[in-house]
């Protein structure tokens, strides 16, 4: 396939379709008194999770919800996070709380994670929020696997009886979206730092996932033609997992890196935040 058949997945187009959906629903909050509220921490002063955080509060904005934003130095501890977090589960006017992955070394992100309410796990970040994903019914699956699937749904990519292959395991990226792919009935590959001969695996692939977090790091000669090519990544310099010049070449679809999944993601969060809101907008005592 030449490069000019090549589809490019425009996540901005994506993402602009999901939000164009929520203003008619934030209206209809604001009405019962009720306003979206993302709560997103940021724990130390990482410069891309900082941008990323900064992101997710200006996009809340312009839709007309409200973002909160809690910044923790790098040397907080464990239980202190926890107690952060345990003050934002209780706070009523708090619909959605983003911890920023990940946290600095030292930190337990796990039990930070948990920590998080469920029905305030817009991020699908806790064991129970990833099992309900796995299972096939999560409210709030993990915003950038969801992102993925939104991607091939919107440009009607199928995915039943395809073979798809993740690079990455990670619990908020590689494993989620496996688990989205091979609900979605693919057949499913999941790849990682151990996977031996991974070349010769994603060439079988006409579903390429990488979330690896390495830039530039899938080669143009690994992808089969016609494959469909979705890159997660996000690495400094605004540079992707995937090296994108060299598999336009062969695959059918790709989405570029800045806006491909990136732009999905924070309206995946927007629309997980205005769910929770509807569900949620009143709380019950605890
Ligand atoms: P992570 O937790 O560091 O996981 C990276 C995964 O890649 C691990 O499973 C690792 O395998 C695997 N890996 C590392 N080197 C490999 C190699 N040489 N061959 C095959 N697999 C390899 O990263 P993450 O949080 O999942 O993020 C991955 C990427 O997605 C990053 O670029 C991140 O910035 C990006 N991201 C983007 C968004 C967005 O909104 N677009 C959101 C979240 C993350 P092991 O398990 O064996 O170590």
């Amino acid at each position: 396939m030449s490069q000019t058949e090549t589809l490019i997945l425009d996540g901005n187009a994506v993402a602009d379709g999901i939000k164009a959906q929520l203003f008619a629903r934030i209206a209809g909050l604001a009405e019962k008194g009720i306003t979206p509220c993302l709560a997103t921490i940021l724990v130390g002063d990482d410069p891309s999770s900082a941008t990323y955080v900064r992101m997710k509060g200006n996009a809340c904005r312009k839709l007309g919800m409200t973002s909160i934003r809690v910044d923790l130095p790098a040397d907080t501890t464990t239980e202190e996070l926890v107690a952060a977090i345990r003050e934002l589960n209780a706070d009523k006017s708090v619909h959605g709380i983003l911890l920023q992955h990940p946290v600095p070394h030292g930190i337990d992100e796990r039990a930070a994670f948990e920590a998080i309410a469920i029905e305030k796990d817009v991020d699908g970040v806790t064991m129970l929020g990833f099992a309900q994903n796995a299972f096939g019914f999560a409210d709030y699956p993990s915003c950038t696997p969801a992102a993925v699937m939104a991607i091939l749904d919107y440009y009607q990519l199928p995915v039943q009886g395809r073979h798809a292959v993740v690079i990455g395991r990670s619990p908020i990226l590689g494993k989620p979206v496996s688990a989205m792919l091979l609900n979605a009935d693919a057949t499913v590959t999941t790849c990682h730092s151990r996977t031996t001969d991974l070349p010769a695996i994603v060439k079988l692939a006409d579903i390429v996932v990488a979330a690896v977090g390495k830039p530039n790091f899938v080669q143009g000669d690994w992808i089969k033609p016609g494959a469909v090519v979705l890159d997660a990544g996000y690495n400094p310099g605004n540079v992707g997992d995937v090296d994108y010049e060299a598999c336009l070449a062969n695959a059918a679809a790709i989405t570029p890196v800045p806006a491909g999944v990136g732009p999905v993601t924070i309206a995946t969060l927007l629309k997980h935040t205005v769910d929770a809101a509807e569900k949620f907008g009143t709380y019950r005592k605890e």
